[in-house]
Parts: structure tokens; C-alpha cells; sequence
């Protein structure tokens, strides 16, 4: 994960090593490797900027250390806006006061939602939840069969459409699910919806209604980190038409460049609260801004 950013930051702290003082030549340096690092891995520039201006600021202001050496003190300084930028604190699920919590997801096709249906389905079980698994991605053939199947790998149950659940409509789908959910029990609904290959006025549509009509507690907007800055386009896009309250970053597996996972929160505002990893249920965890700097420093 973030190799190629890894080893450039890497190689823009190796000049400072062994100095006994940083000069600003020495920090005009190191600050231009950093920004060229950020801008090769796909950071949206005026995350970039405000990167750079913070880091510039702070390592000019540095007090000679005992403790810490030159390139120590700037590692320390990039490790904390690296922090800032992906949030600060971790972001965990705001449960409902009663019963059920309504998570909603939504993205692209293809972004990885119906496989985080699954993940976060076994997720809340493991953490003493009672889940169910709602399919309101109409659109795409065996999107409903594929939630299925995942449900089943999770041992989560899943509500489709079916007569009198409102077959081939996802907004009475996804009120019909909420009604089951507090008759059987189960204390938290994910709904899952259908993306398209991009943007459309008629997907954001669908997504508004649906949350209009669940009134959901999240809404969770899931990206494909390997696409880089066209994820935090779209997600802007969604920002302003649909709102959602948090980020799922997916296929983080593949993402060498982490320009998406650095970029996201500061474009939309809105905190990244999970991160897969991979193809199994297993590869997810709730996102924690302090260990995701923390690896890409390491
Ligand atoms: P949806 O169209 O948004 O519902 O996307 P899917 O859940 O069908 O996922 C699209 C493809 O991405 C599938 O082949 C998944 O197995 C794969 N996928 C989903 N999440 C991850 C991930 O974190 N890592 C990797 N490597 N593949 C993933």
C-alpha cells in the first residue's frame, strides 16, 4: 500500500540525515521533494498547497532539539499533517438512539460497495450488532444475487426485493427493509444502492430519494483509492448532490500512489471512517488517520 509515496518521502528525508542543524536551504529542499512526492502520488493540488505551506511553516520554526535530530524533527512534522489531513481523529458509526441504525451506501459501479455491504455486515456483527443487509441496487444484473452470496459468506441476513417488497423499486425496497428490520430484530440496516459508471443526474436522483426516504443515520460514500483524483471528483459530485457523512476507501491493496486517500477529506469535508484492503470479508478495518500516517512513514 502507498509504496511509491513511501519510498519517495523516504528519499526526500535522506539529505537531512547526519546534519546538525536545518538551514532554510536545507528545508527549501526537503519540502520540494515532499511536494513533488504529493503530486506523484496523485494528491489533488491545493491539498498539496496547504501541505506544503504548514510543513514550510512549521520546520522554519523548529527549536533545536536534544531529543530529536533534523531529519527526525521534519518526519515528526510530516507525520502530523499527514494525520491532519487524513482527519485527525478516528471517525466512528453514530448509532441511532432506537433502533435501527441506517447505513446507507453509495459510488461508482465497481467502486467495491456491495463487497463493503458484506465486510460491514460481519464488522457489525463481530462488534455485537444485529445487521441486516438491504439490496437496493436495482441497476446492475445480479447486483441483488452478489449481495446474496456476500450476505451468506458473512452469515448476515440480507432483505431483497421480492412481491410486496416493492420488485424493481428501490426507494419502496429500501422503506419496506426498515419496517422488516424492526420486526426481526435487527439493529442495524446497510442499504446497499446502485452505482453507474459515472455520474448521472438520474443516479443522484435515485440516491437522494433513497435517502429522503430512510432517513439515514450514515451515508457512506465508497471510493476506489486505485483511481486517484477522478475518486475525489466524484465524490465532490456526491458531496454537493446527495451529502454523505463519511468515506469507505476501497482497494487500498492496490494503491501504490495514495493520492485519493490524501485528498478526500480535505476536498469534501468529510471524515474517511473504513478502509478495505483486499477481497475478503476480513480485509477491512474502521480507518485510523495516526496508523495510516504511521505505515506511511514507516
Ligand atoms: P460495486 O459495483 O460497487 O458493488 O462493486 P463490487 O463490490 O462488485 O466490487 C467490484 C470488484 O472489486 C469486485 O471484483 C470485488 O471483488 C473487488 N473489490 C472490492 N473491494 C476490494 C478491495 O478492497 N481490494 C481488492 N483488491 N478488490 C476489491
Amino acid at each position: 500500500m502507498f509504496d511509491s509515496l513511501q519510498d519517495r518521502l523516504q528519499s526526500a528525508f535522506t539529505s537531512l540525515r547526519g546534519k546538525g542543524k536545518l538551514s532554510p536551504a536545507d528545508i527549501d529542499a526537503t519540502v520540494r521533494e515532499i511536494r513533488l512526492a504529493l503530486l506523484e502520488a496523485d494528491v489533488a493540488v491545493p491539498v498539496v498547497r496547504d501541505f506544503v505551506a504548514s510543513v514550510t511553516e512549521r520546520a522554519n520554526g523548529v527549536e533545536v532539539s536534544k531529543a530529536l535530530n533534523p531529519a527526525q524533527q521534519v518526519i515528526k512534522i510530516v507525520n502530523d499533517e499527514l494525520v491532519t489531513i487524513l482527519g485527525g481523529e478516528t471517525r466512528r458509526v453514530r448509532f441511532a438512539k432506537t433502533a435501527p441504525t441506517v447505513i446507507m451506501l453509495a459510488g461508482l459501479q465497481g467502486a467495491g460497495k456491495t463487497t463493503l455491504a458484506g465486510k460491514l455486515g460481519r464488522w457489525l456483527k463481530d462488534n455485537g450488532h444485529s445487521p441486516m443487509l438491504v439490496a437496493c441496487d436495482l441497476q446492475r444484473p445480479n447486483a441483488v444475487q452478489q449481495l446474496e452470496v456476500v450476505g451468506q459468506q458473512a452469515g448476515v441476513t440480507v432483505f431483497s426485493p421480492e412481491p410486496g417488497n416493492g420488485v424493481g423499486n428501490p426507494v419502496a425496497v429500501a422503506t419496506a427493509s426498515i419496517a422488516e428490520a424492526r420486526r426481526t430484530l435487527h439493529d442495524v440496516v446497510v442499504v446497499d444502492t446502485a452505482g453507474r459508471l459515472g455520474i448521472d443526474a438520474e443516479l443522484m436522483k435515485q440516491a437522494s430519494d433513497i435517502r429522503d426516504a430512510v432517513d439515514p443515520d450514515e451515508v457512506l460514500f465508497v471510493i476506489d483509492s486505485m483511481t486517484g483524483q477522478d475518486a475525489v471528483q466524484t465524490a465532490q459530485a456526491f458531496a454537493d448532490g446527495v451529502d454523505f457523512t463519511g468515506v469507505v476507501l476501497t482497494k487500498l491493496d492496490g494503491d501504490a500512489r495514495g493520492g485519493a486517500a490524501l485528498s478526500v477529506r480535505q476536498v469534501t469535508g468529510r471524515p474517511i471512517m473504513f478502509a478495505s484492503s483486499g477481497e475478503k470479508l476480513t480485509d477491512f478495518d474502521v480507518f485510523h488517520p495516526d496508523r495510516m500516517a504511521s505505515r506511511i512513514l514507516d
